[in-house]
């Protein structure tokens, strides 16, 4: 992008910070950067790095193009209705990174006819290789849609969705996919001990392996349900352990686990 929009985070936590270290990364000027926290102490390291630093909110969202909402849930409410006065004043662009927090609560305790972003992220963002889902309510511009891109791919993916009921989707996907990928890993840890590798070699192993299924997906240009019949040989040991894992309803288990998941979004919604 040509230039650069200023950006604010309300909340200089481990989120704003993963988003922060990829901007500076891509080459963001510190300058362009506000970070407002109230523990006077985390934005130490943050101004030695040349950025510019608050303990009032309202001051960074007076400087700020595009402000990035990255407080805990429970307390955004608090915190939006405090920045009413300035977010009509001042009119700059919202990207809330709460889960489970919609646009109209948002645009509510900000004062009504807010430019807002709602972004639902995950926990790979802090190793920049996240992957965001992101909707926009109608007042946001195309430059608009643009930056909050830039600042998301910052670290990793951020895709855009069609409706607000779709991040629920994205939650049950990737917010919450992570722990998905966790609990296979500890299955796999497991059986690998039980087969007699040691805890370390069983854990290397399963850690690399998953490492590089996820790199030769990426890389690949057909799909993971051709890599996987490209590496199971009929009747060998892959094909053994994937008939065994279909007939565990492995796939039916997979479709409810992500609707239980996407339906428990709702019910926080
Ligand atoms: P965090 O606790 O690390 O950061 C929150 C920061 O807000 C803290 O530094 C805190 O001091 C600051 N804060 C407290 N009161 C404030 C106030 N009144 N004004 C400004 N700042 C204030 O939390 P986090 O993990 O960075 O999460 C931030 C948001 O990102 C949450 O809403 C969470 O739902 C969302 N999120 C986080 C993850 C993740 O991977 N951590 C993933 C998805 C979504």
């Amino acid at each position: 992008m040509s230039q650069q929009p200023v950006v604010a985070f309300i909340g200089a936590g481990n989120m704003a910070r993963a988003i922060i270290g990829g901007l500076l990364e891509n080459g963001f000027a510190p300058a362009n950067i506000w970070a407002a926290e109230p523990d006077a102490e985390r934005l130490e390291d943050l101004a030695a790095q040349g950025l510019n630093t608050t303990t009032d909110n309202a001051t960074a969202v007076a400087a700020a193009d595009l402000v990035v909402l990255a407080v805990k849930p429970q307390i955004m409410q608090a915190v939006t209705r405090d920045l009413a006065p300035a977010a009509q004043q001042h009119q700059p662009l919202f990207v809330s990174i709460a889960a489970g927090i919609t646009l109209a609560a948002l645009d509510q305790w900000l004062g009504g006819d807010v430019r807002l972003v709602r972004c639902m992220p995950n926990t790979p963002s802090l190793v920049q290789t996240g992957a965001s889902g992101l909707f926009a309510n109608a007042r946001v511009s195309e430059l608009q849609r643009a930056q909050a891109t830039e600042v998301l791919e910052a670290v990793g993916i951020a895709l855009w969705v069609q409706n607000e009921a779709e991040l629920d989707a994205v939650t049950a996907v990737s917010g919450s996919g992570p722990a998905y990928y966790f609990l296979m890993m500890e299955a796999m840890t497991a059986a690998g001990v039980k087969l007699g590798l040691s805890e370390t070699t069983a854990r290397d192993l399963t850690l690399q392996t998953a490492l590089g299924a996820a790199r030769m997906a990426a890389a690949s240009d057909v799909d993971a349900a051709e890599l996987r019949r490209r590496v199971t040989s009929p009747k060998g040991t892959t094909e053994r352990a994937i008939q065994t894992f279909q007939a565990g309803g492995f796939e039916t288990l997979v479709d409810t686990a992500l609707t239980a998941c996407r339906d428990r979004s709702i019910e926080l919604a």
